[in-house]
C-alpha cells in the first residue's frame, strides 16, 4: 500500500466514526418517498489510487442510487455525442447559488436556458441531448457508459426509486414543460423525463463511485486499462462544473473547506477525487439542509485537511 493509503487506513475508522456522529443532525431525502427508507446512520467510504490499491471503511457495501451524481456523466456523454457548441447553446456555465431544483433563475443566462448542467433544469436538457432513437436506447447508452467508467458491467437501475421519483416529480415536470415551452427541449417531455429518472436511479456502491472519480482524476483515462474513455477537454469541463456547482448551493463553502471537485446526490452519495491521484466514493444518506450528506461532507473535509488535498 502507498504511504498515503497506509496512513489513511490506520486513521480512517476513527475519522469515520467522528463524522458518523453528525448523521443525527441530518435527514434522508423525503420528496422521493423511496429514498426516505435509507439507513440514516450509515456512512461508508472507498478510496482508490492509480495503482488499483484501495482502502475503505464503514458501510462501504451499501448500495444506493446515483441521483445527481449521474449528471456529471450524462454531461460527458452529451458532450461526446454533440460537441461543446451544441451543448452550450442549451445550457449555461454559471453557478446559481439556488436550490438544485430551483425555478427562479431559469431565464437569466440567455433567455430561457438553464444556468448549468448540474441543476435539475440543466440536467434534464442534457438528458434530451443524448443520442438514441428511443428513450430506451438513450437510457441503454447511458447505462453502458456508466458501466464502462466504473469498470462494473453489472450496474443497473433501482426501478422502485425510478417509479417513486416519477410519481412525485411535480417540480421536475413543471421545469421540463417550461423548458419545452421556451423551445429548449425539442423532444416529448415525458420521454426526456423517463431518461432522466432512469439515470438518476442507477445503483452503485462507494467503490463504483471511486473508480468513476478516478477516471475523471486521470483526465478521462482509465488507469487500470490505460484506455482514454472520455476526451480530456470534456473531463476538464465536467470537473470545473463539479468545483463550481457540484455541491448545490454549498459549493463555495465546500471549495473553501475541501478544495476538491465533487458531486453529491440526494441519496447521500458523494463522488470526489484528488486530481491525478485518487478517486473517492462516499455514502451517508442523512442530508444537511443544503441536500448534501452531512457526515460525508465532514469526512471528506477531514481527509482533505489531514492530507493537504486542496487544489488551492
Ligand atoms: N433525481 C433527483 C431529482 O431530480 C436528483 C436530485 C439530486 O440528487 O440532487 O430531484
Amino acid at each position: 500500500l502507498s504511504t498515503e493509503l497506509a496512513q489513511m487506513k490506520e486513521r480512517l475508522p476513527e475519522w469515520l466514526e467522528a463524522s458518523r456522529a453528525l448523521t443525527a443532525e441530518g435527514k434522508t431525502a423525503a420528496y422521493i418517498p423511496e429514498l426516505a427508507k435509507a439507513p440514516k446512520e450509515a456512512l461508508g467510504i472507498h478510496i482508490l489510487n492509480m495503482n488499483g490499491e484501495s482502502v475503505s471503511a464503514g458501510d462501504c457495501g451499501l448500495v444506493f442510487t446515483m441521483q445527481s451524481i449521474s449528471k456529471v456523466f450524462t454531461l460527458l456523454l452529451a458532450l461526446m455525442d454533440n460537441g461543446e457548441e451544441v451543448v452550450f447553446a442549451k445550457v449555461g456555465k454559471e453557478p446559481t447559488g439556488d436550490d438544485f431544483n430551483s425555478m427562479l433563475k431559469l431565464e437569466l443566462v440567455e433567455p430561457g436556458i438553464p444556468f448549468n448542467p448540474l441543476i435539475n433544469a440543466g440536467a434534464i436538457v442534457i438528458s434530451s441531448l443524448i443520442h438514441g432513437a428511443t428513450p430506451e436506447q438513450k437510457s441503454e447508452r447511458i447505462l453502458r457508459f456508466f458501466c464502462e467508467l466504473s469498470g462494473n458491467e453489472t450496474l443497473g437501475y433501482n426501478l422502485d426509486v425510478c417509479r417513486s421519483e416519477s410519481a412525485t416529480a411535480h417540480r421536475n415536470r413543471s421545469l421540463a414543460y417550461f423548458l419545452k415551452d421556451n423551445g429548449v427541449l425539442d423532444d416529448d417531455v415525458e420521454e426526456v423525463l423517463d431518461v432522466y429518472f432512469h439515470h438518476c436511479s442507477v445503483e452503485v456502491t462507494c467503490a463504483d463511485l471511486a473508480r468513476m472519480g478516478l477516471v475523471l482524476a486521470c483526465g478521462g483515462k482509465d488507469p487500470v486499462t490505460q484506455k482514454q474513455l472520455v476526451p480530456r477537454r470534456y473531463v476538464q469541463i465536467a470537473k470545473t462544473f463539479m468545483m463550481t456547482c457540484g455541491m448545490y448551493n454549498a459549493s463555495g463553502e465546500f471549495a473553501i473547506a475541501a478544495g476538491l471537485p465533487a458531486k453529491s446526490g440526494v441519496a447521500g452519495g458523494i463522488m470526489t477525487m484528488v486530481p491525478g491521484r485518487l478517486g473517492i466514493g462516499v455514502v451517508g444518506p442523512a442530508l444537511n439542509s443544503k441536500g448534501n450528506s452531512v457526515a460525508g461532507v465532514h469526512l471528506i473535509e477531514t481527509l482533505s485537511r489531514e492530507f493537504d488535498w486542496s487544489m488551492f
